[in-house]
C-alpha cells in the first residue's frame, strides 16, 4: 500500500501531515511512504531526516497522487486534484465539510473514501487521533503568546524598587480545549485570569487552573452528547454580553474561542465593548474561521480600532508553532492508520461499523455516506 503525503499548497500553511518519526512508524506497519520534496521544510523537518526514516521522494505530484492508495494532507485539496486520485483510494485531511458541498460531491464522484479530521468523534478511544484537540491546544497557547507580544505591558506582577507592576488581566471566553490551554498559559506567565463558558461543567476545570470563573446566569444551557456547546438564543446572547461587558472593559487581553460545532460562531464582543476597552488592549478572535466572536475582526489581519485596541484575526495560530503542531498532527494521522491497519494483510481495513469511522468517513463507494452530509432526498 502506498501512502502519499504532498507538501501543503495553501499560502501561509507551514504544517505537514508527516514527521520523520511517524514516517518510520508507517513504514514499520508495512506502508510504502512517498512524499513531495520539502514536505516538512516550513515546520523544520528536513528531507534528509524523512529519507533516513524510509520516505521515498517524488517531485511528480500528479503521478504520486495517481499511484497513492492513501493520501494524508493537512488542508482540503483543490477540487481538480480529486479526479486524479485512484478509485478506492482513501484521503485523510481537514475538509471543512459543513462548508464544502462541492468538494464532498467530487470525492463521491471519484469513488474516493474521504475522511474528515474535524469529524473524528471526541471520545476517549479516538483521543490519539483527535486533530481538532491537538491543534486547538497549541492555538490556545499561541493566542496568549501573540497577544502578550503585542501588549505593551508585562503580564506578571513585579515588585521592584521603582514600584509595583500590577499583573495584566486576561479574559478567556470559551473554555474548551483552546481556552483551557490559553488559561494555563496566561496563568504561567503570571497574569490575572478570568474565564467564561456556557457549559456549566467547565467551571471546575477553570478553577482547577487557578483562574476565576465569571458567573452569568443564562438560564438553560448545556452540551450535546458529543460534548459540544449548544447554540444560545438571541436573548441569552444579549444576557451574556451584558454580563461580560464590565470584565472586558477591565481586561488587557481578551481571547475568544467560543464555537458551536457545525454552525457560525456567536458574535459576543461588540463594537461598544471594544470602545469601552483601554487603549493598547489586545483581543484575539480564535473563532475567526467560523465567522468570529468579535465585531470587526478580519481573517488573517490585525485590526486596530479608533481607540487603540488591536484585534488579531489569525485563523491559523497553531502555524506559529508549526514544529510542534506538525509533530502532534502527524501523530494523529499515524494513530488513525494504526487503528484501521490489518497487520495480517498489511493493508488498511475500513470497518464501516467502527464507531470512529462512522463519525469521520464522509464519502465511500461512490456516495456521500455520512448522514449529516448526504443529500436529503437520496
Ligand atoms: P469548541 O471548539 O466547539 O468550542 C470552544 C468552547 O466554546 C467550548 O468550550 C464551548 O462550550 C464554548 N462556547 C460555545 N458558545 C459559547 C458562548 N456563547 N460563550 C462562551 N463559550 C462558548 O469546543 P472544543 O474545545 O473542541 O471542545 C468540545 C468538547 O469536546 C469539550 O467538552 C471538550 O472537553 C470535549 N473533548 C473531549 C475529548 C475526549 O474525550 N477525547 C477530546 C477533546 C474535546
Amino acid at each position: 500500500m502506498i501512502c502519499y503525503v504532498p507538501a501543503e499548497q495553501a499560502p501561509g500553511e507551514p504544517r505537514a501531515a508527516l514527521t520523520p518519526t511517524t514516517a518510520q512508524a508507517l513504514v514499520k506497519l508495512g506502508l510504502t511512504v512517498r512524499a513531495q520534496p520539502g514536505v516538512g521544510r516550513a515546520s523544520h523537518y528536513s528531507d534528509a531526516d524523512y529519507a533516513a526514516a524510509g520516505v521515498v521522494f517524488d517531485a511528480d505530484h500528479a503521478s504520486s497522487l495517481a499511484a497513492a492508495d492513501l493520501v494524508f494532507r493537512v488542508r482540503k485539496p483543490a477540487v481538480d486534484e480529486i479526479a486524479r486520485l485512484k478509485r478506492g483510494a482513501v484521503h485523510v485531511s481537514f475538509l471543512d465539510p459543513f462548508n464544502e458541498p462541492a468538494l464532498l460531491a467530487a470525492f463521491a464522484q471519484a469513488g474516493v473514501s474521504a475522511v474528515s479530521l474535524e469529524m473524528i468523534p471526541r471520545t476517549t478511544l479516538a483521543q490519539k487521533m483527535d486533530a481538532l484537540s491537538s491543534q486547538a491546544s497549541l492555538a490556545g497557547y499561541a493566542a496568549v503568546i501573540q497577544a502578550a507580544a503585542r501588549l505593551r505591558m508585562a503580564l506578571p506582577m513585579m515588585m521592584t524598587p521603582a514600584g509595583t507592576i500590577m499583573p495584566a488581566r486576561v479574559f478567556i471566553i470559551g473554555a474548551g480545549v483552546a481556552g483551557l490551554q490559553a488559561i494555563a498559559t496566561a496563568k504561567r506567565l503570571g497574569a490575572r485570569v478570568e474565564a467564561f463558558d456556557t457549559r456549566p461543567v467547565v467551571e471546575e476545570q477553570v478553577k482547577s487552573l487557578g483562574a476565576k470563573f465569571v458567573k452569568i446566569d443564562l438560564g438553560q444551557t448545556g452540551q450535546t452528547a458529543g460534548g459540544y456547546a449548544q447554540a444560545l438564543t438571541p436573548e441569552q446572547i444579549a444576557k451574556q454580553q451584558a454580563g461580560m461587558a464590565k470584565v472586558i472593559a477591565q481586561s488587557d487581553i481578551v481571547i475568544t474561542t467560543a464555537k458551536v460545532f457545525g454552525r457560525k460562531a456567536p458574535r459576543l464582543v461588540t463594537k461598544a465593548m471594544l470602545d469601552g476597552m483601554k487603549p493598547g488592549s489586545v483581543v484575539v478572535d480564535l473563532a475567526i474561521e467560523s465567522g468570529g466572536n468579535v465585531e470587526g475582526s478580519k481573517p488573517g489581519e490585525d485590526v486596530v480600532t479608533p481607540n487603540g485596541v488591536t484585534i488579531l484575526g489569525n485563523a491559523n495560530l497553531e502555524a506559529s508553532v508549526a514544529f510542534h503542531a506538525t509533530q502532534v498532527l502527524a501523530a494523529n494521522f499515524a494513530a488513525w492508520t494504526t487503528h484501521f491497519w490489518d497487520d495480517q494483510a498489511k493493508t488498511l481495513k475500513l470497518d464501516l461499523n467502527d464507531e470512529i469511522l462512522k463519525g469521520c468517513l464522509i464519502t465511500h463507494g461512490g456516495a456521500i455516506v455520512h448522514p449529516q452530509f448526504a443529500p436529503k432526498n437520496s
